[in-house]
């Protein structure tokens, strides 16, 4: 077994440079000339201003691929219309590849990525867990949607869940004799239920709006400039990271700053359902 999914973690299992297929679902199709892109970022906030990057030993490990750069992580596997690309700013790493309408008698478009390191990797990843964000974008790089899943690169996926399922089932368990039954199981059901509500359409309507627009700022001395640097790259990560994390990085800032408290916020859906395929035949 190459790869296995979580849904209960929202997580990916997979072997280095092995084929995870990755569905993707749309309500409407998209206008054309619209891209999928795929990028990795850190998911401890400590790390998150970091770049998501290969680690010495395989970027230097020759190989077949003739238009991934030896530094990326994410490939798209069999597809020739994969464009790689670092940003200016914040020198992240992605990969796109035009969105193509599913074929005659399917329900979604699958693409097929390989992650390039172990999340073990010395020098790389260096057991720092990642997500892996996708985001449908019109060709001028307007969002239209976007999803994540946390993915970790083992050498036995299909034990590695089942070890982390036991733990979080262990943690809600002890959670709920913690305090009053009821809050944690519900609240992560309800987080990942399809039905979309009301804020969240709020919200997507405004990020197409006045929420998008770029603003310049201008900073007199570099380390200032760098500490607003990470406030403004937390509040653009905060977008993604699942509402399961945003809770125990409030229960951080919470110990550091002010004692203030509120619900889960549910993830916005975006008009674009994504899931990883997972396999029937269960063997291990
Ligand atoms: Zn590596």
């Amino acid at each position: 077994m190459t790869h296995r999914y979580s849904s209960e973690l929202n997580k990916l299992f997979c072997q280095l440079a092995k084929t995870c297929p990755v569905q993707m679902v749309v309500n409407t199709a998209p206008p054309q000339g619209s891209v999928l892109r795929a990028i990795a970022i850190y998911k401890k906030s400590e790390h998150v201003a970091e770049v998501v990057r290969r680690c010495p030993h395989h970027e230097r490990t020759p190989d077949t691929d003739v238009l991934a750069p030896p530094a990326h992580l994410i490939r798209v596997e069999g597809n020739m219309r994969a464009v790689y690309n670092q940003d200016d700013v914040a020198y992240r790493h992605s990969v796109m590849v035009p969105y193509e309408p599913p074929q005659l008698g399917a329900e979604c478009t699958t693409i097929l990525y390989n992650f390039m390191c172990n999340s073990s990797c010395m020098g790389g990843m260096n057991r720092r867990p990642i997500l892996t964000i996708i985001t449908l974008e019109t060709h001028d790089g307007q969002l239209l949607g976007r999803r994540s899943f946390e993915v970790r690169v083992c050498a036995c996926p299909g034990r590695d869940r089942k070890t982390e399922e036991g733990n979080l089932r262990k943690e809600q368990e002890a959670k709920t004799s913690d305090k009053t039954p009821s809050t944690t199981k519900r609240s992560f059901k309800e987080s990942s239920s399809s039905n979309p509500r009301a804020e969240s359409s709020k919200k997507a309507k405004l990020s197409n709006s006045s929420d998008e627009e770029i603003f310049t700022l201008h900073v007199r001395g570099k380390e200032r400039y760098e500490m607003l640097k990470k406030i403004n790259d937390s509040l653009e990560l905060s977008d993604v990271v699942p509402p399961s994390d945003v809770d125990k990085y409030r229960q951080k800032l919470v110990s550091k700053s002010k004692k203030e408290k509120d619900g889960q916020t549910p993830e916005p859906k975006r008009g674009k359902k994504l899931m990883v395929k997972e396999e029937k035949s269960d063997s291990d």
